[in-house]
């Protein structure tokens, strides 16, 4: 059995156990939060304080400079239990958290600028997010140039243009726009701070994750100094890049969450529920059983993959560049799960899960969101089609032409 915790067996250890108890904790706290916030489309200010005095914020920045410098399945853990109470906020301080462990990993910023936002997350609470979903470009994972532009001008640059979808914004004091450098085919990043030429237009009004706060942006000639240029301007793209591509675990992480918030929701109600037509609760009827087991089945397979190869990531960064396909898998494993979890959720529970008075319909809106968080599932089973055809172009040649 598990000492740690019986009902979980991806709790390995005690500093698992401890983060996943401050999770669970923040995430009651916020559930009761979650309808009011949900209904509203209103930001959760309190949430974000709470995260903040429980040393949330500080999750994955490293522990040289105070923080607790959180694995990525940490983080999966720590971001799974959040979700479970409030699936806008876990996603919201995962964009938050998943940069900082970003930045750990790769190095990508300039050192000086690192050790600030570290110093700030430490010690100030704040928080850290990259805009970079424009109109015109739709999803950035696509590649198409941003039409925010930078200038060159004395010591620096002057930027111009519109972030959607910018998630943390009524709480962003400083964060990372991606630009086109004018005059040139380059695009940059810039760590831009709130203040004079920046502007949060308040355009985030959706059916699920309402309140994750990710309204539209405006930077109006805004100076971003030399020193505070992240990447792309002067220097030419690094030849091997060091793999992050398994910190956006932080997305399924979060729609498993609320998944997993359904099905309990769903499992108790049915233990519970008694129509008069019946003289046990639905839950022992074989229609109802069917329908629990195949939650069973998705929420098993899931978490399995997902929590797997987090630990994949975590044990062999040497083999992270080769990961990629497995790493998109999980994202699409778990949000297409999570979806008919829900669903199915619902069906159990029946007619009152349409209500507002119950958080079922609020879930079944925010795992929708599942689907248009990177990477989307056609670049996921593009990317392992296009392996398995070179895996077999390899195996041909080496067993011989059998065609
Ligand atoms: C809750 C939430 C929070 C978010 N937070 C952030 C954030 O903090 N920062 C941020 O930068 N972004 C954020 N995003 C934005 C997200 O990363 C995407 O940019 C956004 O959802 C738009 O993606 P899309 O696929 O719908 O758009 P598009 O890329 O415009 O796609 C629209 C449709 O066209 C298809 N399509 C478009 N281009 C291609 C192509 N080249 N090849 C094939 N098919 C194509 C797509 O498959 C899709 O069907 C957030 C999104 C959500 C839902």
């Amino acid at each position: 059995m598990n000492p740690y915790d019986a009902a979980d067996p991806f709790i390995r250890n005690e500093r698992e156990a401890t983060i996943a108890a401050r999770a669970d904790r923040l995430g009651a706290i916020f559930a009761e939060r979650a309808p009011k916030h949900d209904l509203e489309g209103s930001f959760p200010y309190e949430n974000f304080e709470d995260l903040k005095e429980s040393g949330y914020l500080k999750l994955t920045v490293p522990q040289f400079h105070g923080g607790e410098e959180a694995s990525v399945y940490e983080m999966v853990l720590s971001q799974e239990r959040l979700a479970r109470g409030d699936g806008s906020t876990a996603l919201a301080v995962g964009w938050h958290i998943g940069q900082i462990l970003q930045l750990r990993t790769s190095g990508a910023w300039p050192t000086p600028l690192f050790e600030r936002l570290c110093k700030d997350v430490v010690a100030e609470g704040i928080v850290i997010n990259e805009l970079a979903s424009e109109p015109a470009t739709g999803s950035p994972s696509r590649g198409g140039r941003p039409e925010t532009t930078a200038v060159r001008a004395e010591g620096g640059w002057r930027i111009t243009g519109r972030k959607t979808f910018s998630t943390l914004s009524p709480i962003l004091k400083q964060f990372v726009v991606t630009a086109g450098i004018a005059d040139s085919e380059k695009v940059g990043a810039f760590l831009v701070h709130s203040g004079p030429g920046v502007k949060v237009e308040e355009t985030w009004n959706t059916m699920g994750m309402r309140a994750t706060g990710s309204h539209d942006v405006i930077l109006d000639d805004v100076f971003v100094p030399d020193d505070e240029v992240i990447r792309g301007v002067d220097d030419e793209k690094p030849m091997n890049p060091v793999p992050t591509e398994g910190i956006l675990l932080h997305i399924p992480a979060c729609y498993m969450g609320i998944a997993y918030a359904a099905r309990h929701y769903a499992i108790d109600f049915a233990r519970h529920h008694q129509p008069n037509s019946l003289q046990v609760p639905i839950a022992e009827l074989p229609n109802i059983k069917r329908q629990i087991a195949e939650i069973e089945v998705d929420l098993i397979t899931a978490r399995s993959y997902l929590y797997q190869v987090a630990d994949r990531w975590d044990q062999a960064p040497e083999q992270r560049s080769l990961l990629k396909p497995e790493l998109g898998l999980a994202k699409y494993i778990v949000t297409n799960a999570a979806l008919r979890i829900v669903d199915r959720a619902m069906r159990i529970v029946g007619g009152l899960s349409l209500s507002r008075a119950l958080p079922l319909e609020r879930m079944y809106r925010d795992v929708r969101a599942g689907l248009h968080n990177p990477p989307m599932d056609d670049i996921v089973l593009m990317n392992l089609a296009d392996r398995a055809i070179r895996e077999s172009e390899e195996t041909r040649t080496s067993l011989g032409n059998q065609h």
